[in-house]
């Protein structure tokens, strides 16, 4: 699919216009950045490895009837999207205490919360994307009452379905953010608020059940080991690693039998 001009650049990825009137290509690259742009680092593979995990937990949440941007997924770095303008503000869903707010409010890491917790925060590179209240998004009208309210219920709804999917395979689904953005009638008024941007281990916690292990961008972050280990470890459970890839395989460690299915290959 041929790529029109670039419309936006983010620290992981580029939104493209695409040949057709509201879509876009949304194209996931390798840069790894972490403290707002303080740390950065390029990894190979990553990109590939998001683009696939984000399509396939945005189609899963397509099924459950959660409305989101993702078209398809056109090859191994690109998707093809529909265009929303996003909504200023990063919903953070946690259900175990880590990052930001174990150390804002002092709890431990691991200490799992007595409900999901949603915050807020204001999405403005310069001021850090600084947390910030429901009475402020209405305040300074970063939406509506009724569009936060749809959100809410959307974020609850994500998190109960994406706990669920991580749970079966091993792992604890820690926090994550959102983005939502909408599409528009011609007269400007909201026609839809989809889910946007992507969901993968670069905006995920992601714990292995027993051990905790860390299979998501704190490895970066805190220099944990390999990255790509980990995101590849991910999309094994999650049981979508079939095609082949340009980044390196992982190393079974029990190989059993390998039998061809439909043109993919799959470990029995
Ligand atoms: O850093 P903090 O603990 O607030 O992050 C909470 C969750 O939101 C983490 O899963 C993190 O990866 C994600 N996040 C993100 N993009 C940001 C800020 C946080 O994906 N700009």
């Amino acid at each position: 699919m041929k790529k029109g001009k670039k419309l936006y650049e983010g620290k992981a990825k580029v939104i493209y216009a695409a040949p057709d009137k509201g879509m876009a290509i949304q194209h996931f690259k390798d840069d790894a950045t972490a403290f707002n742009n303080l740390k950065k680092s390029t990894i190979e593979g990553k990109g590939i490895l998001n683009n696939r995990i984000s399509e396939h937990l945005l189609s899963s949440l397509n099924h459950i009837g959660i409305e989101t941007h993702l078209i398809k997924r056109i090859n191994m770095r690109e998707q093809l999207v529909k265009l929303v303008e996003i909504i200023p503000i990063e919903f953070v869903i946690r259900n175990i205490a880590a990052g930001s707010l174990s150390k804002r409010l002092g709890i431990e890491e691991g200490t799992a919360l007595k409900d999901p917790l949603l915050e807020y925060y204001y999405k403005k590179d310069e001021l850090g994307d600084p947390l910030i209240s429901k009475e402020h998004i209405l305040s300074f009208e970063y939406c509506s009452v009724t569009t936060l309210d749809f959100i809410t219920n959307q974020c609850f709804r994500i998190n109960d379905f994406l706990q669920g999917m991580f749970k079966a395979v091993g792992i604890n689904l820690v926090d994550f953010k959102l983005e939502f953005g909408y599409i528009r009638h011609e007269n400007g008024s909201v026609e839809k608020i989809l889910l946007a941007d992507e969901v993968s281990p670069d905006t995920c916690r992601l714990w292995d059940s027993k051990t905790d292990k860390k299979f998501d961008k704190d490895i970066f972050r805190k220099d944990l080991g390999n990255l790509i280990e980990g995101y590849q470890e991910v999309a094994r459970r999650l049981d979508i690693l079939h095609e082949q890839t340009n980044i390196r395989p992982i190393k079974f460690s029990k190989p059993i039998a390998v039998k061809i299915k439909k043109n993919k290959w799959k470990l029995i």
